[in-house]
């Protein structure tokens, strides 16, 4: 586990900034991060959620396709294969940063 905590910290979190309040949110490794307005921007993980995506900017490289393919069951079923696996750092990467 140690491991991954070195990689991402070595990777550039993912940040966004809820366009509804004006507060920049910081994906922090482990627990999810919430802006705390009405619109919810949240990052879990890899996954960023809002009641209106719309009024959430990316503000680092970020596939937005992801974002959505984050929602599929194909990536549920992969999360869960992760969680079973235990191995995150490899899996994180390739699928969220291109
Ligand atoms: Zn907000």
């Amino acid at each position: 586990m140690e491991n991954v905590k070195v990689r991402m910290i070595k990777m550039e979190p993912i940040r966004v900034r809820c366009r509804s309040c004006g507060k920049e949110v910081k994906a922090c490794a482990g627990k999810s991060v919430c802006c705390g307005c009405s619109n919810i921007t949240t990052i879990k993980g890899n996954v960023i959620s809002a009641v209106d995506m719309g009024k959430v900017i990316m503000l680092n490289t970020y596939n937005p396709i992801d974002v959505e393919r984050s929602l599929t069951p194909s990536e549920l079923e992969w999360q869960e294969d992760r969680r079973k696996r235990k191995v995150r750092k490899l899996d994180f990467e390739d699928r969220s940063f291109k």
